[in-house]
């Protein structure tokens, strides 16, 4: 964001507005997070805010300040559309292409609202008039925060704000240990601590959350659900609906479960299939230089971060395992040279050969 732009949005915040925040679909702690810590901020400001989500999200983010006036597209399309019609402005925050909100991409698209994206994403579209944007920044929180400061209103961070700020920070970092983490980034998290933020509280509450169906699911997936290819570095886990039902899935009870495949030693390269309302979501997550982004727009109709992408497959589950195999081979290099027993012995080779 120029200097200019910083001067035109600060100017168009300096009188009440209709403000509506949007985040992506599937919203997880970056998206809620910075979604509520702006919608705090601005409403302090005494704009009339109105935070939209294509779908729900994990009850484990419902404690965050703000949580209950959130609008659900997709239960409450009516009230979203009348807010949408209103707003002067729109925020769209942790993603950068209008098809992730999905139907709410339509109204956002046709209003003449000026539109700001404050995302860290690759490969950003061009749809907005303002762009606060930084694939080097570790969450859209920490950008939340720059925003604030560049409005000059840090003194306006208080505790509201900082938890839900914090909550992003961390999520997205994977409790402050991915490589996104930066001075800046500790930085930030001390001085939201300074303004109140519930640190060790946050952590029981986004983690210390689990029911009993989620772990068990968690344990089945990996004593049963994981596919290890030692010689691509790859590993994945794959669930069909019908099991999901076995353990009485919730939203976000297959949350992080892909970072336990990235965890084996040797592995560079995971990935997580789940069947979910007829199409196949995918989960992908590397270490090092393997690009998942690049490898989730290619194949898989999605795209993300280098290190941690999701995407989707409109085929079935079974054809969507040997598609993924087949690919593998396509990246010896980056991920490993030889073939592979455990494929062997899974049959899934001569199935993956048949394909290409
Ligand atoms: P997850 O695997 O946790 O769903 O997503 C990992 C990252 O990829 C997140 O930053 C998320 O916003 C992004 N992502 C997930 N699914 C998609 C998708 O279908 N399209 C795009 N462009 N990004 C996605
Ligand atoms: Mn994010």
């Amino acid at each position: 964001m120029n200097a200019n732009q910083v001067k035109e949005i600060k100017e168009l915040l300096s009188k009440p507005k209709n403000v509506v925040i949007v985040t992506h679909w599937s919203p997880d702690g970056d998206a809620m997070g910075s979604s509520l810590g702006l919608y705090n901020y601005l409403s302090q400001k005494k704009h009339k805010v109105t935070v939209i989500t294509p779908n729900d999200y994990p009850s484990f983010l419902y404690w965050l300040p703000g949580n209950k006036n959130v609008i659900n597209f997709s239960t409450k399309a009516k009230e979203a559309k009348v807010a949408v019609a209103k707003a002067h402005i729109i925020f769209c925050l942790d993603f950068n292409s209008l098809k992730r909100i999905d139907a709410l991409g339509d109204e956002v698209g046709k209003s003449k609202a000026k539109k700001c994206i404050i995302d860290h994403h690759l490969q950003p579209e061009d749809f907005a008039d303002f762009m606060l944007h930084d694939i080097k920044a570790c969450s859209t929180c920490e950008l939340i925060h720059d925003f604030i400061e560049l409005m000059g209103d840090k003194k306006l961070i208080n505790k509201n704000i900082s938890n839900c700020l914090y909550t992003g920070i961390m999520t997205d970092t994977g409790s402050f240990r991915f490589p996104s983490t930066t001075p800046k980034t500790h930085r930030i998290i001390a001085e939201l601590i300074d303004a109140g933020a519930e640190n060790s509280e946050i952590h029981n509450r986004i983690y210390d959350d689990n029911t009993e169906d989620k772990l068990r699911l968690l344990g089945y997936c990996l004593a049963e659900k994981l596919t290890v290819l030692k010689e691509y570095g790859t590993a994945f886990f794959t669930l069909q609906e019908d099991e999901l039902k076995r353990f009485n899935y919730k939203k976000g009870d297959t949350e992080g479960v892909v970072n336990y495949a990235l965890s084996i030693a040797g592995i560079r390269f995971a990935a997580f299939f789940v069947e979910r309302d007829g199409i196949i979501k995918t989960s992908f997550r590397s270490k090092g230089d393997f690009n998942v982004n690049l490898f989730s727009r290619k194949h898989f109709s999605g795209g993300g971060h280098a290190n941690a992408a999701g995407g989707m497959s409109e085929i079935s589950l079974d054809e969507t395992i040997i598609k993924f195999v087949s690919l593998l081979a396509g990246y010896k290099k980056e991920l490993h040279p030889a073939t592979s027993p455990a494929l062997k012995k899974k049959g899934i080779t001569k199935a993956a050969k048949k394909k290409v």
